[in-house]
């Protein structure tokens, strides 16, 4: 082996493997083995907590985040009224404004152990402010942050003027990944005509395919079909992913029943948003209220690729997020009731593996050869990381550390009880191999 910069010993990985050391040269894993021989300048204790690779947010928007209540806050909490709050904020918008916010996102999300975000940007402008914004950021972040652009028609490619040509301007400026919102389309015909299109764009410049897709909760809303037909059609298998796809939470049983394999075949990736699907879906029903998130565990049993994203963090949609992936994680674990030991690390390998390879992220994971990016977490394992949203104590990049935060503790004085530090709500882990 040749000699290592830097060692991680003791290391509980999120497969289950525990007493792991991670030897790290120039970059790069060497080996991941228990207690390797070798010494190095740098090593690092990690005490049998839980190192992962690092968090991948696979749908965001940094050209509207940490605008909340500008200029006014959404009343109605529904998607259509952000969309018309996001069209009054959209003038008053300067390029340093944009910098500037997305910038500090981008600052919370290494904190937090996330270093590669795919975000969709506003493409309906003519002028394209935000994606020269969000271009500029992507320079700026790149030492320390994977940033993948989406070109993002959020007025729809045919139901605003120029639409498409604005789209195909941001391509040409550099945004690596095509998107739509064939949903918002005036009709479903041309909503379809839209996913069509826009494949046939993706197909001739050879780019990937990243659609918002029926972020409705009306059940006859099944552009997610016509999507896996383009793709299957134009040969995109493995480069396409539709966000959202809540009407399919509404769609009847016996339609899903075919659409599900469909979309395995196609290998579509689904990239599902829980904190904003469970805020923004059934705003106009009574009771009982649909959830209108997708339904992720029928779809990994058909094998299909699920993520799960932010989406919004204080902007138009969205008062709440922190950047942090395990606050999504936990959300789509409860709203889709994931809570075997088996699908709680299905969940963290929603904000994990999943988008990167969705995002085709070179490099990623913990095999030798991959990357050295890790966060370290103040868990035993990932259900524990998920329960207690556990503290990332260091976060690194290509082998140099990034960030740290200090662990959590409570020191408790209470009447009548000698003074003591709270063990952070750990209870013993279930036996391995449990489900
Ligand atoms: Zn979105």
């Amino acid at each position: 082996m040749p000699s290592p910069d830097l060692i991680l010993r003791n290391a509980t990985l999120p497969d289950g493997r525990t007493h792991q050391d991670i030897a790290v040269a120039d970059g790069r894993i060497l080996a991941v083995e228990p207690a390797i021989a070798a010494t190095a300048h740098e090593e690092v204790d990690c005490a049998g907590q839980l190192l992962s690779p690092p968090f991948v947010d696979a749908h965001f928007h940094l050209d509207a985040t940490l605008s909340y209540g500008l200029p006014r806050v959404n009343a109605s909490g529904t998607l259509l009224e952000g969309i018309a709050l996001w069209g009054e904020l959209k003038p008053q918008l300067t390029h340093e404004a944009l910098v500037e916010r997305a910038l500090a996102y981008c600052d919370w999300a290494v904190g937090g152990g996330l270093l590669a975000i795919r975000s969709h940007v506003d493409t309906s402008d003519p002028q394209l402010l935000t994606v020269q914004a969000l271009l500029d950021v992507q320079k700026r972040v790149a030492p320390y942050l994977e940033l993948q652009l989406v070109a993002f028609p959020q007025d729809g490619i045919l139901r605003s003027p120029g639409g498409l040509d604005n789209l195909k301007r941001a391509l040409d400026m550099g945004v690596q990944v095509v998107g739509g919102i064939p949903h918002f389309e005036r009709t479903m015909a041309q909503g379809a005509e839209s996913v069509r299109l826009l494949c046939e764009l993706a197909a001739e410049r050879g780019l990937p395919v990243d659609m918002h897709c029926d972020e409705t909760d009306d059940p006859l809303s099944r552009h997610i079909e016509t999507l896996a037909f383009e793709t299957q059609r134009l040969g995109l298998q493995g480069r396409v992913a539709g966000s959202h796809c809540t009407s399919m939470h509404s769609m009847d049983n016996y339609y899903v029943s075919k659409l599900l394999p469909l979309i395995a075949e196609a290998r579509v990736g689904i990239i599902s948003n829980p904190l904003i699907n469970i805020t923004l879906q059934g705003r106009h029903d009574s009771y009982p209220k649909r959830r209108g998130m997708t339904r992720v565990p029928e779809l990994l049993a058909h094998g299909v690729r699920v993520a799960f994203g932010q989406d919004c963090c204080m902007d138009p949609w969205y008062g709440l997020g922190s950047a942090d992936m395990l606050d999504v994680a936990h959300m789509g674990l409860h709203v889709a009731q994931m809570t075997s030991q088996a699908a709680m690390r299905q969940c963290f390998d929603a904000v994990t593996t999943t988008p990167a390879a969705i995002l085709g992220l070179e490099g990623y994971g913990l095999a030798p050869g991959c990357h050295a990016d890790f966060v370290l977490l103040q868990a035993q394992d990932p259900a524990e990381a998920l329960r207690l949203r556990a503290t990332r104590l260091k976060v690194y990049r290509r082998g140099r550390l990034l960030a740290e935060n200090p662990a959590a503790t409570t020191a408790l004085h209470l009447p009548g009880r000698p003074a003591q530090t709270d063990r952070l709500h750990r209870a013993s882990a279930p036996a391995r191999g449990a489900t």
